[in-house]
């Protein structure tokens, strides 16, 4: 016999959810492609993608289809045995990549965990103990667990929870000088985004990317690329580094890899890897089959000319429907990202109207979030149709019209 489905409604989240969030108020059920419907029965075009997550949309054919077999076929194994969809996953992830080793975990947050503990524990093994400096930027968002949020760039964030992680320093993005001002031996890594997400869609130019790279050399610190959320096609390449000409020693990914279904990777050199041994870090969840084989789904089709290139002919579509509405209420400041990840940035006298045309937004049917102050992003699926789009943008501008005609 099926469970007794209880009625819920948004009133239900304020009763029963640990009240760190602030959801939209509609409740969406249904999926398919870049259209969401709600409890109503309300249509909705996803521009949010599930914060940069749903990279082929909804229950995407495929992806249901290697979830369905994987189903019916095993689970989860636990690290104690491996399991084919891991090494698969693993395999095809090193062949794409700079990398010769993965470690999988569940969450963006734990990628990076890893991450900032590698770094530590290499630098400690190979040069010393006191080599233990993390570099990050103001701005950046790196999870949530006291580590990351700790190397992430907001102390609101990571303020009241105790004493914190030491030995990280915080500077400015994009400014090379301020990183050479604080950089010395006892540096292990230089963690960034090479898109600032949550900070607000801000990518990292060429020269603090490649400058970042030389001082990591010269200082024999780690360069640590965070492409939780501009990683997987998101950029319109597989991984955004790919821009910048430098290869990074570890690398993160999360949100799009599985296109839904929760899995993170951290990736990084043999060399990097060898310091590990087995015992050192672990986790009972991570590189689960049922994720691994809905990621490989996930990466073979992303990893391929036809969407990679599809996001930036998708780009252009958002970013003409933007200037014209910005040609018609002079709206932005700055139109800006890479690929599919967009961020437009609200002129100073309209920053206040945020919230106002979200639920405007919401109301026309458009799924949108924001990022830093100010910003709003667009961070739909990587194969989002034309029309989608189109409908989408209409929607958009006429919520803009009701907030700023009022
Ligand atoms: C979302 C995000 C994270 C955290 O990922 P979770 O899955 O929420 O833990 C880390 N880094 C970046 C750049 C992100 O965008």
């Amino acid at each position: 016999m099926a469970a007794d489905k209880l009625a819920v409604t948004r009133t239900t989240f304020d009763e029963v959810i640990l009240p760190v969030f602030s959801p939209a108020q509609f409740v969406p059920v249904k999926g398919k492609g870049s259209r969401v419907w709600d409890q109503a029965g309300k249509e909705y075009i996803d521009f949010s993608g599930g914060i940069a997550v749903t990279a082929l949309g909804h229950c995407h054919p495929a992806l249901v289809a290697a979830l369905k077999s994987q189903g019916e076929t095993l689970w989860h194994t636990s690290n104690v045995f491996t399991n084919e969809p891991a090494l698969r996953l693993a395999s095809k992830l090193t062949a794409a990549t700079f990398a010769d080793r993965v470690f999988f975990a569940n969450s963006g947050a734990e990628a990076n965990e890893a991450a900032f503990k590698l770094a530590r524990y290499y630098a400690a093994k190979r040069h010393s103990p006191y080599k233990s400096k993390i570099i990050a930027f103001h701005n950046a968002f790196h999870g949530r667990t006291l580590f990351t949020v700790s190397v992430g760039g907001q102390p609101k964030y990571s303020d009241g929870f105790g004493p914190k992680p030491a030995d990280i320093v915080h500077v400015p993005f994009n400014d090379l000088d301020a990183v050479k001002a604080v950089i010395d031996d006892h540096t292990c890594a230089i963690v960034v985004e090479p898109i600032q997400g949550e900070g607000g869609i801000t990518p990292a130019t060429p020269e603090f990317m490649q400058g970042l790279r030389q001082l990591c050399d010269e200082y024999q610190a780690l360069l640590v690329l965070d492409e939780v959320q501009s990683g997987m096609g998101r950029s319109g390449k597989l991984f955004a580094y790919e821009y910048y000409g430098v290869s990074p020693d570890i690398l993160t990914t999360a949100k799009a890899l599985g296109g839904g279904f929760p899995i993170s990777a951290m990736l990084t050199t043999r060399d990097i890897a060898s310091v590990m041994s087995p015992g050192v870090h672990g986790t009972t969840y991570g590189g689960n089959p049922l994720a691994c084989a809905v990621a490989e789904a996930a990466l073979d089709i992303i990893n391929t000319e036809a969407v990679l290139h599809g996001v930036e002919t998708r780009r252009q579509q958002f970013v003409s429907a933007l200037q014209d509405l910005d040609a018609k209420w002079d709206l932005f400041s700055d139109i800006r990202g890479k690929g599919l990840l967009i961020g437009a940035a609200l002129k100073s006298q309209y920053a206040g109207k945020m919230s106002d045309i979200l639920q405007a937004a919401a109301a026309e049917g458009v799924m949108l979030l924001t990022a830093g102050t100010g910003v709003i992003r667009f961070a739909p699926s990587l194969v989002i149709e034309p029309a989608d789009i189109a409908e989408g943008m209409t929607r958009f501008a006429a919520a803009v019209g009701t907030v700023l005609a009022a």
